[in-house]
């Protein structure tokens, strides 16, 4: 072969290509000898084409070099495009009409045995994930990898013409800078040049952008990576990436608004869906009293309801007692649920019973209704008085059972919620569901919650949200009520976004330090710099982000973040591949300092 360079893709070749002379380049797919004829399936990102090599007397030595060939060799085929037989057409393939006669194969570069099939057949499990990360070369050959990495591709477009075309700017800030507070520890960075300080890596660029509507650019945005050191689960990642933007004079409703079409759009393109406008909004509240959190699924019922009242007039002593110690009583009615739980299920060990105990309960309270009556135990602390207003409440029929809790009301939220995931599982509530994306959007959150860590409060969003004016009164009488000018976006139960209005009063954002425990000191050092640049003429202004790992998992139809990233991390925060993070040199070490 005079050049290895191809003429065409291997998804290319038609009917119309019969007789032509080709080059082909790509991985040999699959491989199939028959005495005198070997097929190869040579692939490459755009395709499959079908080579056959004859063993014929004027070319022995072609057909011995094909007979040795395995998956994924790296090869240059030359040859002439023919008909398949006729009955041996593949309709599945865009190739599916043509095969190559080769009249030449050049091996580019062998493989040995790959770990695991590259090719993937439908319902084949896939080889473990930690092989798949530490060969993640090979893995990446997988079509439905393939298919991610395109489809992350294709959002990176839609966003960027979608904003570009409202005359949004794409500004990239720095990854060494000085630590952005969105809750999360940082990773750190230490300087040679300055020993002993340290640059954080940003755990997203909120103060930049902030700083750039200051300076005037009206609407931003950029496709961040963001780096968090927090606990990995499933739909986290230490690096992730964020479609991260801000606009300038404007309210909620503009940014909603802004998002609602872009939204539109990617669902449209990404998926064939139309997704109806406005998207329903729903206050923080009344998610965290139906559904037990902040980025419910709607996708199904199993609605949680308050039974505080009704439990006041009961004689069990648990519940009396919790609510007086400011608790309340909140249930699961699970329609023809009764038979799907054994007692032992229920009680204090069983399954059931441990999943509450796991998500915090101190315990989990039950009632089937059975032959006309409650059963379970607890049933003999309710008159029948109240036995019938509990069926009334529900419309409990023969076969029902109730789940109940009761705890605090974040404790009682966070275990029902779980229980409600838990359930849908159990009665399948989600299958059949792929195709059905429920959007949605929380309003209405608090601007601060109790510090777990003993301190009086912590931003719920992060501290440049500004609280409702009205509230600003209440950042100094009573901070707990108030409210915040933000938003979450959720789909599926997945917080696929967040933002809020921000500060632009230098006053206020010295307040909201000060309700986070800072003192004027500690604020003037750790955010002088915006303090500053609020003064100079801030606009009022807001923003969002989006988690595009996230959407790219909605999107695919996946529910393990790392299918749709091509590098990621395992769930420790390794990287198999490289084996990052690995010990360093201990010149390294002293050249900064260490
Ligand atoms: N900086 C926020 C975040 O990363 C998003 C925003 O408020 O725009 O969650």
């Amino acid at each position: 072969m005079q050049d290895w360079r191809r003429t065409h893709r291997c998804g290319e070749l038609r009917a119309n290509h019969i007789g032509t002379v080709v080059r082909l380049n790509g991985w040999v797919n699959s491989y199939r000898g028959y005495g005198q004829q070997v097929f190869l399936d040579l692939r490459d990102r755009f395709g499959i084409t079908q080579v056959v090599v004859e063993a014929t007397k004027e070319n022995p030595a072609l057909f011995q070099l094909a007979d040795g060939f395995g998956r994924e060799w790296c090869l240059a085929v030359e040859g002439i495009v023919r008909p398949r037989l006729p009955g041996k057409e593949n309709p599945d393939l865009i190739t599916g009409a043509i095969e190559i006669e080769a009249t030449s194969i050049q091996v580019l570069n062998q493989c040995p045995t790959p770990p695991f099939e590259v090719t993937e057949f439908p319902g084949e499990e896939l080889a473990g994930e930690d092989i798949r990360l530490e060969k993640r070369y090979l893995d990446l050959r997988r079509l439905s990898l393939q298919k991610t990495l395109v489809l992350r591709h294709t959002l990176n477009r839609i966003i960027r013409e979608y904003l570009s075309e409202r005359d949004f700017l794409e500004v990239e800030t720095p990854l060494l800078g000085k630590s952005t507070p969105e809750g999360a520890r940082d990773y750190l960075v230490p300087s040679r040049v300055h020993p002993g300080s340290w640059y954080a890596l940003p755990q997203s660029p909120q103060l930049y952008k902030q700083l750039l509507m200051i300076s005037g650019y009206d609407r931003y945005y950029q496709i961040a990576r963001c780096l968090r050191d927090e606990d990995l689960r499933a739909d986290r990642q230490p690096e992730f990436t964020q479609l991260d933007l801000e606009m300038s004079f404007v309210d909620q409703d503009d940014v909603l608004t802004m998002i609602e079409g872009l939204a539109q759009k990617i669902f449209k393109v990404c998926r064939g869906v139309d997704i109806a406008l406005p998207i329903r909004r729903m206050s923080y509240e009344e998610a965290m009293l139906r559904y037990g959190s902040d980025k419910p699924d709607t996708r199904f019922g199993l609605e949680i309801s308050d039974l505080s009242d009704w439990a006041k007039g009961t004689d069990f002593r648990v519940f009396k007692e919790a609510i007086a110690a400011g608790s309340v009583v909140r249930a699961i009615h699970i329609a023809q649920g009764a038979s799907k739980f054994s007692n032992t299920d229920l009680k204090p060990g069983g399954k059931t019973s441990e999943i509450a105990v796991n998500a915090g309960a101190k315990g989990l309270a039950w009632l089937k209704y059975e032959d006309n009556k409650f059963l379970g135990g607890i049933e003999k602390f309710f008159s029948a008085d109240s036995q019938a207003a509990l069926r009334d409440q529900f419309g409990i029929q023969n076969g029902d059972l109730l789940l109940l809790i009761a705890d605090k009301e974040e404790v009682a939220a966070q275990v029902l919620g779980t229980m409600r995931l838990h359930l849908a599982q159990v009665f399948g509530l989600l299958q059949g569901k792929e195709n059905s994306f429920d959007l949605l959007w929380l309003v209405d959150f608090p601007s601060f919650m109790p510090d777990p860590q003993g301190g009086r409060y912590v931003a719920n969003h992060h501290p440049f949200t500004a609280p409702r004016v009205a509230d600003i009164p209440l950042l100094e009488s009573d901070p707990s009520k108030v409210m915040a000018r933000a938003y979450d976006l959720v789909i599926n139960g997945y917080e696929v976004g967040g933002g809020s209005i921000r500060i632009h009063d230098p006053a206020v954002q010295a307040k909201v330090f000060s309700v986070l425990g800072l003192t004027p000191e500690q604020a003037q050092e750790k955010f002088g710099f915006l303090l500053d640049a609020l003064k100079h003429g801030a606009p009022p202004h807001g923003g969002i982000a989006l988690g595009l790992d996230r959407w790219a998992m909605i999107l695919a139809g996946t529910a393990n973040i790392r299918d749709v990233i091509a590098f990621p991390k395992n769930q420790r925060a390794r990287d198999m591949m490289t084996g990052a993070p690995t010990p360093v040199e201990p010149k390294q070490l002293k050249d900064l300092g260490l």
